[in-house]
């Protein structure tokens, strides 16, 4: 009998790396998503699978799980800056709610759960590179706070679950990362960048481009929480690439890559937008062994294949979400 794991925000961007890491290793799989912000053509290449299923449900919600689970995954969220700014109280939502829903979960079922945390519980950090012990620098009530403070909530209320119940809890702490199935229109740089460049637009810099950022490959990040998860370490950990570069630099980069010609423009830097962010990853090596393998030069040339293998008028697309069911009017 092989194992069973429950993913939630399985069509998304992470969610659907990690259900075929995990159909991979022979584990049955149950994928959850509300198609919110995640799409079903992420999940295309494993409808036929024997051990995998889909279900369509809004975790925010009791979520009800006939079977016996081994694992629980939770990365449903809306994970985008733009994604949260539009739908911010499902942001919040889910975040809490959805995220006692999967504990209440993993408790009843006995299951050992995940949670992905961010490198957002830093917030603009006043350390650097961020350490797992720095307690964060977040505005509350600023724009990403309904994201921001929502992961710090899920922290806090899985950290109680395994101290009061004795739930078998781990969180990872995720830096940027990218890779293929990433929506185009989802506001993040290196899709914003490529779809710029593909469309023959200008790349768009938000503020000067000094902010720096570290961004690291979709492959490595889910062997990391594959890690984590097998692993019997409670506390949060940071799985990233520690390679840091400046958004003006990453900009040059993606120029050179797509060898378009395009200028660059600069336009206002978003409130609270961090200025700088890079993992100290010294507890995932020490703990779990595990260290980024794909520099950015060959993760970002699989990104770009991906994303010029995509039909035309994907790239011209608006929205590549549910968002107008949700959206008050
Ligand atoms: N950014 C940019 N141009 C864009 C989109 C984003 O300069 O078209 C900047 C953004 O202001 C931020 C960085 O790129 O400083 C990374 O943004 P992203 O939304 O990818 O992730 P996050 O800010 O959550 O790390």
């Amino acid at each position: 009998m092989s194992k069973k794991v429950l993913i939630t925000g399985a069509a998304g961007f992470l969610g659907s790396h990690l259900c075929e890491r995990f159909v991979n290793e022979g584990f049955h799989v149950i994928g959850m998503d509300n198609l919110i912000t995640g799409r079903m053509s992420n999940l295309e290449h494993l409808k036929n699978e024997a051990n995998f299923e889909f279900v369509n449900h809004d975790i925010s919600e009791h979520i009800d799980v006939e079977t016996g689970l081994d694992y629980i995954l939770h990365f449903a969220s809306p994970a985008s800056p733009i994604d949260y700014l539009k739908i911010p109280i499902q942001t919040l939502k889910v975040g809490s709610l959805g995220t006692h829903n999967c504990l209440g979960l993993a408790k009843a079922k006995n299951a050992r759960i995940i949670v992905a945390s961010t490198s957002e519980v830093y917030g603009d950090p006043t350390v650097h590179p961020q350490t797992e012990d720095y307690w964060g620098n977040v505005n509350p009530v600023g724009p990403r706070g309904v994201y921001d403070e929502a992961k710090r909530f899920q922290e806090a209320i899985t950290m109680a679950y395994h101290t009061y119940h004795g739930v078998e809890t781990r969180i990872v702490r995720i830096f940027n990362t990218y890779g293929p199935r990433m929506r185009l229109n989802d506001g993040r740089v290196l899709p914003a960048f490529i779809g710029q460049a593909l469309r023959g637009e200008d790349l768009t810099i938000f503020g000067d481009g000094s902010q720096t950022r570290s961004f690291c490959f979709v492959d490595d990040l889910v062997e990391g929480i594959y890690r984590l998860l097998m692993s019997d370490c409670p506390n949060p950990v940071n799985v990233g690439n520690p390679d840091e570069i400046s958004i003006g630099d990453f900009a040059e980069e993606i120029i050179k890559l797509t060898g378009t010609n395009q200028k660059v423009i600069y336009k206002d830097l978003p409130v609270n937008d961090p200025k700088q962010r890079q993992p100290d990853i010294s507890k995932a090596i020490e703990l779990l062994g595990w260290t980024p393998k794909i520099d950015r030069a060959e993760g970002l040339r699989i990104t770009y294949d991906y994303f010029r293998s995509l039909p035309e008028e994907e790239l011209y697309k608006k929205e590549h979400n549910n968002f107008e069911k949700y959206i008050k009017k």
